[in-house]
């Protein structure tokens, strides 16, 4: 469904992405997992279009997206949720999520208010207060909910566990899971890559710009070596 094939995307000059290649299959969910650093949201945000890439193909759905902008991209069915939520602080929650209709763009609906609210339950609860109140989780699952009122085929999630208690990160990956298993195809970046390994059959590690491994989630999560190697001791 995605295919990323070398590509490089730079910073005045300063390469952050070097020769990346990365596919995901409709259906899917595949980690990222990464070092701060690492390139990953530069990554994600070249695929969405927020960034530009100097070389490289991107095609979702066959489609050539590389030089697409990020509303294009998302009109195409491929919506990101940003590292840091972005939610609009001084709009109520239900604003939120119904500015992520905005990203339809004529394509039919598959997730509906409800779904969001069955799936984030607090959501509905606090469906008129200002999205600033919420809590750090609350405002993940805001975020979320805003790109499923996109009806996106697919998620580009950046660290969705940031800075959450962990039991709010079980919350939000059992609803990542529900997403996926209802049909959306995840890609999945984060830190916290012991959990980003449970929830995916197939993973990629990148390091300093480089896809360093790409294969079975499992057999990545048990290779010491490589967790000590590329991901230090974040578990
Ligand atoms: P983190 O987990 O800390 O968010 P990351 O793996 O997502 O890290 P990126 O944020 O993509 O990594 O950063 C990759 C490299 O590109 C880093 O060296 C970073 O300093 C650099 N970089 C990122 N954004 C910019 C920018 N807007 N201008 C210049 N350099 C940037």
């Amino acid at each position: 469904m995605l295919k990323v094939q070398n590509l490089y995307t730079s910073y005045r000059g300063i390469e952050a992405l070097k020769d990346v290649s990365l596919d995901v299959g409709e259906g899917e969910m595949v980690a990222l997992i990464g070092s701060n650093g690492a390139g990953k949201s530069t990554l994600l945000n070249s695929i969405s279009g927020i960034v530009k890439s100097r070389s490289g193909k991107i095609e979702f759905g066959g489609r050539d997206i590389a030089s697409n902008n990020p509303w294009t991209t998302a009109g195409c069915g491929l919506l990101q949720v940003p590292e840091g939520r972005q939610i609009l602080a001084d709009m109520t929650v239900l604003e939120n999520l119904e500015i992520g209709e905005t990203a339809l763009h004529g394509r039919s609906r598959n997730y509906s208010l409800g779904y969001v609210f069955d799936l984030f339950p607090i959501l509905k609860e606090r469906s008129s207060q200002f999205a600033g109140s919420l809590s750090g989780g609350q405002q993940q699952m805001l975020a979320i909910g805003r790109g499923l009122m996109g009806s996106p085929q697919m998620l580009l999630l950046d660290e969705p566990s940031l800075g959450l208690a962990p039991i709010v990160i079980t919350q939000v990956f059992d609803a990542l899971r529900r997403i996926n298993e209802n049909g959306v195809t995840i890609l999945l970046v984060e830190q916290n890559a012991r959990k980003a390994l449970e929830m995916t059959a197939r993973a990629y590690v990148l390091d300093r710009g480089r896809i360093v491994f790409e294969g079975d989630s499992k057999s990545l999560a048990d290779s010491p070596q490589m967790v000590a190697h590329y991901l230090g001791d974040v578990h």
